[in-house]
């Protein structure tokens, strides 16, 4: 394992809104430093990610809508290939390299610097709205979300509420929607971009407000780190019948933690052609992750059984699966992050760039060989 995490530093051009970051970075550093000169480049939902594996995977958070993936912010990087060369790769050097790292994950050397392109966002609208989780709700949700303007982007977790200080005690372990909303642009637009949400049902808490766009990363406790299982997919809409199916997996198992994740693509990022990145999944309208902790293999048993079946019940038309999100879950998991002939690029620019195989515990994809 190599070991970035002290490679931190920041230079931000603020006039010409670019920032080379080293990639031991996390998204919360790289935000709190962007955000004290207005300034932001998109990345997930949690602060204490790295800049490297997320932008290597994609990139899909809270500005996805308004700017894209990360990786649609990503103007070149500096990688260390299998053969030890130090690269600059961008449009114009190394083209093929540059293409494969957004979204092909580390598997083609190590990235140590990314040039990002920085946009002007200041106050957002944001934070966390939670509702009463009904399927009426869940539904509506995605259809709002679908519906706001490009400003807004949501992610609704629905799940059991945890004992946080402003979620009332008689809700504690109840199904609940914990909804994160970010508007990235006029404050007033913004309040009325939330209105609708906030309608859905009278919220059981209220958090979002006007604010300076890198308080979305709350600060987190430094030596958490649960274990889990989940699944990662795609679909295409969450009717009624999905959302009952959502709450009645919800409801029948006894996980500390179990909650299925929806967020709602589309906007900038499905205006890249599918073929521009190695993240490929640009028409894909809403992601959804299920996921719960476990304790011990035994108990990792169930709950992997329970994360399966779940993930079957929700399957609809979309085939694909985010890399990000991909536990260790096999070779025929890691290509379905990749269509066909995405995979076969990344397999011959792989063979290019690491003919061996060096970068391979990853979510690997294999150089390709001669006879195939
Ligand atoms: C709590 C949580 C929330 C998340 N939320 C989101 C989200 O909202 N949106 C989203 O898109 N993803 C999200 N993710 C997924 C996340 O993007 C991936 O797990 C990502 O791989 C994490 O990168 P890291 O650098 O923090 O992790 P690491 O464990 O350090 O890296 C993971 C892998 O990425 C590769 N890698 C990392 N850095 C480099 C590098 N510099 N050069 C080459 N290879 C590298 C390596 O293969 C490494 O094994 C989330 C993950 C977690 C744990």
């Amino acid at each position: 394992m190599l070991d970035l995490s002290q490679m931190k530093a920041l230079d931000i051009d603020a006039e010409h809104r670019t920032a080379w970051a080293q990639t031991g970075l996390t998204a919360g550093q790289y935000t709190t430093a962007a955000g004290a000169v207005g300034l932001a480049t998109g990345f997930g939902d949690t602060g204490s990610v790295g800049i490297g594996g997320i932008t290597l995977g994609g990139g899909v958070g809270y500005l996805v809508r308004k700017h894209g993936l990360t990786i649609d912010d990503l103007l070149a990087a500096e990688v260390v290939t299998a053969d030890g060369r130090l690269l600059r790769v961008d449009d114009q050097r190394h083209p093929d390299l540059f293409w494969a790292i957004r979204g092909g994950g580390g598997n083609f050397g190590v990235a140590t610097r990314f040039q990002f392109r920085l946009h002007p966002v200041s106050t957002i609208v944001g934070g966390m709205l939670i509702l009463p989780a009904t399927p009426e709700v869940i539904a509506g949700f995605i259809t709002k979300a679908q519906a706001a303007p490009e400003e807004l982007s949501a992610i609704a977790n629905v799940m059991p509420a945890p004992p946080l200080p402003f979620v009332p005690a008689e809700l504690h372990g109840q199904l609940i929607v914990m909804a994160m909303l970010v508007y990235a642009g006029d404050p007033e637009a913004g309040e009325r971009a939330v209105a609708p949400f906030r309608k859905l049902a009278t919220p059981l808490a209220d958090l979002v407000r006007p604010m300076p766009y890198p308080e979305i990363y709350p600060p987190e406790e430094g030596d958490y780190h649960p274990t889990a299982v989940g699944r990662t997919m795609f679909v295409d809409s969450i009717d009624r019948q999905a959302a009952e199916t959502i709450l009645d997996h919800l409801q029948r198992s006894d996980a500390s933690v179990r909650v299925a994740q929806l967020r709602v693509l589309g906007g900038a990022m499905a205006r890249v052609p599918a073929d521009a990145t190695a993240f490929a999944h640009r028409h894909s309208r809403i992601m959804v992750n299920v996921a719960a902790f476990y304790d011990g293999p035994a108990d990792r048993a169930v709950r992997e059984a329970w994360v399966a079946d779940f993930a079957k019940a929700l399957r609809q038309g979309d085939a694909g699966a985010y890399v990000g999100f991909l536990g260790d879950e096999g070779q025929a998991r890691v290509r379905q992050a990749y269509p066909r002939s995405t995979w076969d690029r990344l397999a011959a620019i792989k063979a290019r760039y690491d003919p061996t195989n060096l970068f391979r515990l990853n979510q690997n994809i294999p150089p390709a060989t001669e006879d195939r």
